[in-house]
């Protein structure tokens, strides 16, 4: 899964941390705590695009906004195909 946070002025790579709880930059700090990892917490997400979900990202730290976090899947029909065909449930016949 590829992860980028988008900010006011780039477009910063993010890995996923292990537990799967942030998305982190060893390059980056945050703007508010200043604190380096820069690590980011997507707070609900939402599909954007045919095969993009995008959520409002936090400092992991300070909890303070620091952009927009978005996360490309692997999707065969798009998200939203993919999601309705999850709520219906399998049928087997
Ligand atoms: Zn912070």
């Amino acid at each position: 899964m590829k992860v980028t946070l988008v900010t006011e002025h780039a477009r910063i790579k993010m890995k996923v941390a292990e537990n799967g709880e942030f998305a982190e930059s060893a390059e980056h700090r945050c703007p508010h705590c200043m604190e380096k990892p820069l690590r980011a917490r997507g707070t609900g997400k939402r599909i954007s695009s045919f095969d993009t979900y995008s959520a409002p990202a936090i400092c992991y730290s300070c909890r303070r906004e620091v952009g927009t976090l978005e996360s490309k899947m692997k999707t065969l029909f798009g998200l939203e195909e993919d999601e309705r065909v999850l709520r219906s449930g399998v049928r087997i016949y």
